[in-house]
């Protein structure tokens, strides 16, 4: 069975690390890798993550299993990050916890393809590009929405809405809910409230990744979004991940949150999801999921925990600002976008051929899409890294 198989083509991600290793140089900008540095460009556990851990060495009383639906607090505080502690869409949700937002989008998928059996998945163009392997490996046909203008760093809003006027109501509208990743590009409020409009008369169903809730604006601000579908929509889903916002990446902490017309409705379809994961993971890791809840549970962490998001968040904005600024000096283009999309991303259009060159001669490594991570940037790297891309052209 082994020996007959092609060498698989190198995973793109990987490939890219080993490119990076390899890379001698002292001056080398990792731009590639999704994860967010500081200005060190160290990736480091969080101080609210150390306490807590520390606090459920001492603390923890067993390891026995939990249930498919993992920690019940973990689910409970995720609700009320989203949806705001006691307000309707609290009331009205359900959250089944998953292994990262990658195990809550394929639950999602899979839950999709029972209960809308031959319904299509609509994704932005551009999107992870997980999104579409993982619906695709759930047997969900996809339609892709044109997104992103890459000229001017603006969403393709009239294309965007023109597209998924085709949708039926078997069919599902993939939104990111806030720092869309790759683009940075997001949707603005009464953006959010036509596509509410839309999916109301299409009768569409409506599942958003948010996987840098924190990251963009500020935790309320970046829940605007889902909010707002909670306000104007009986139901929807959300996925969602603390890889980034706790810097938990490799502890897998993840959610499916379902919102019901009613209580008793989401109570129902978290209950059809649990057989789900049930047979993807049977349950979920504990020990992240168990950090966050006792993080978002103690009042000092979580002040802590909200201390060292802003930090992450403010230094993210400040460095789009300085790429954008001194972009800026060097000739027509406008680079203002830079400045006012949101998260760790941003697509300038850089060509696979640019790509190669900034890793090359100037040792700046992107993915070959030509994603850039503004979270890679820091106050010794910024300005050549500008002036490298401007060299580079499009
Ligand atoms: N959705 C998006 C848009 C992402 O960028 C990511 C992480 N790169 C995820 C979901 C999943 O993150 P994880 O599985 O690591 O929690």
């Amino acid at each position: 069975m082994f020996a007959e198989l092609d060498e698989p083509p190198l995973d793109p991600i990987l490939g890219l690390a080993q490119l990076l290793a390899g890379d001698t140089s002292p001056d080398k900008v990792d731009l590639g890798i999704g994860i967010y540095h500081d200005d060190q460009g160290r990736a480091p556990v969080l101080d609210c993550v150390k306490a807590a851990e520390r606090w459920l060495l001492e603390t923890q009383p067993s390891k026995r299993y939990l249930s498919s639906s993992g920690n019940a607090d973990y689910n409970a505080a995720t609700r009320a990050l989203l949806f705001g502690d006691g307000s309707d869409g609290f009331a009205r949700s359900r959250t089944i916890q998953a292994p990262g937002g990658t195990g809550a989008l394929r639950l999602a998928s899979d839950l999709l393809r029972r209960l809308s059996p031959g319904g299509r998945i609509f994704i932005p163009g551009p999107t992870w590009p997980n999104h579409p392997a993982i619906f695709k490996a759930t047997g969900h046909e996809l339609v892709v929405y044109p997104y992103y203008d890459i000229e001017t760093g603006k969403v393709r809003f009239d294309e965007m809405m023109a597209t998924l006027g085709a949708m039926g109501a078997k069919d599902t509208l993939l939104l990111h809910g806030c720092c869309h990743n790759p683009t940075g590009a997001d949707l603005d409020a009464a953006q959010w409230s036509a596509i509410a409009d839309l999916v109301s008369k299409t009768g569409a169903a409506v599942m958003v990744d948010l996987a840098y809730l924190g990251l963009g604006d500020g935790l309320s601000e970046d829940a605007a979004g889902i909010r707002l579908l909670a306000e104007r929509l009986p139901e929807f889903i959300v996925a969602t991940s603390c890889s980034k916002n706790f810097a938990l990446y490799r502890e897998r902490v993840g959610a499916l949150t379902v919102v019901g017309a009613s209580e008793t409705n989401a109570v129902r379809a978290h209950a059809h999801a649990l057989p789900v994961a049930r047979t993807l993971w049977s349950m979920p890791p504990d020990h992240g999921a168990a950090i966050v809840a006792h993080v978002l549970g103690d009042a000092e962490l979580r002040r802590g925990w909200e201390r060292e998001l802003a930090t992450m968040r403010d230094r993210i904005n400040t460095m789009r600002n300085r790429l954008s600024a001194r972009l800026a000096g060097h000739g027509d283009r406008d680079y203002g976008f830079i400045a006012r999309q949101r998260g760790m991303f941003t697509m300038l259009g850089i060509s696979p051929e640019g790509v190669e060159t900034l890793r090359r001669e100037h040792h700046v490594h992107l993915t070959s899409s030509g994603r850039v991570n503004v979270a890679g940037l820091n106050e010794g790297n910024v300005d050549r890294v500008a002036d490298a891309i401007a060299a580079v052209g499009n």
